[in-house]
């Protein structure tokens, strides 16, 4: 309660501005003003199942916004259920996202969880556990902070530490390998403790690329017996 008086007053004195037309913002608005945040590069057509982005001119042959199955992921399903994307990994949000990992600004990450929010509004009751994919311990000592974890707190406007799902080995950067170096580079690096037993999981990631850490944290999930997996993606590269 503090916190929102603080946040509000805090508002009312400094009021933020949108970064595109330098409007000030709302209280419910985050970096972007309402009619600046449809204009962002939107993940407009995907495949929920999987994530692969499809070109827009798929949309005319389907009429529905997203496809259920592409092939691909009718030939080779993924371990996760259904996935949910914001935004293309392009600028502005790219430069933000940046900032926010390498730059210390961690409160952008926590701004552009709310940002998230405003996009897709996930029923988040309807999962028993709602994580940031992990950073290996030596990784967070680098950084100080999990950037997944602050986007999930401006997402559920709520901090909920959870330590269940873990990265236990640590691994080079996926942004410096090739799609098969991906799969072989995360291999075996989550635990997930026994709580997942028939447990419904929403997993959040900043950026999806190949998508080789999502998946192999998503197998470790459902080994440990969860029942359904689905993701929240920031951006799509
Ligand atoms: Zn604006
Ligand atoms: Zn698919």
């Amino acid at each position: 309660m503090l916190e929102k008086i603080l946040s509000q007053g805090l508002n009312f004195l400094f009021p933020s501005l949108c970064l595109e037309c330098r409007s000030p913002l709302a209280p419910q608005e985050s970096l972007f003003c309402e009619s600046c945040l449809l204009r962002l590069p939107l993940a407009k057509s995907y495949c929920q199942r999987c994530g692969t982005l499809l070109s827009e001119e798929l949309l005319n042959y389907y009429p529905k916004e997203k496809l259920n199955y592409c092939s691909k992921c009718l030939k080779n399903p993924p371990p996760y259920d259904n996935v949910y994307i914001a935004f293309l990994y392009q600028d502005p949000i790219k430069t933000l996202l940046h900032k926010a990992k390498f730059g210390e600004n961690f409160v952008i990450a926590y701004q552009l969880g709310r940002l998230m929010q405003k996009i897709i509004d996930l029923p988040v009751k309807l999962y028993d556990f709602v994580l940031p994919v992990p950073l290996s311990f030596k990784r967070l000592q680098e950084r100080g902070y999990n950037q997944s974890l602050l986007i999930l707190w401006g997402y559920l406007g709520i901090k909920k530490p959870l330590n269940i799902l873990q990265r236990i080995k640590h691994s080079r950067p996926q942004s410096d390998l090739s799609g098969k170096e991906r799969i072989e580079n995360v291999k075996g690096v989550f635990k997930a403790k026994e709580e997942f037993q028939n447990k419904r999981v929403l997993l959040l990631d900043d950026v999806m690329t190949t998508g080789a850490t999502l998946r192999e944290a998503s197998k470790e999930l459902k080994k440990a017996g969860a029942q359904k997996v689905d993701l929240l993606i920031l951006a799509r590269a």
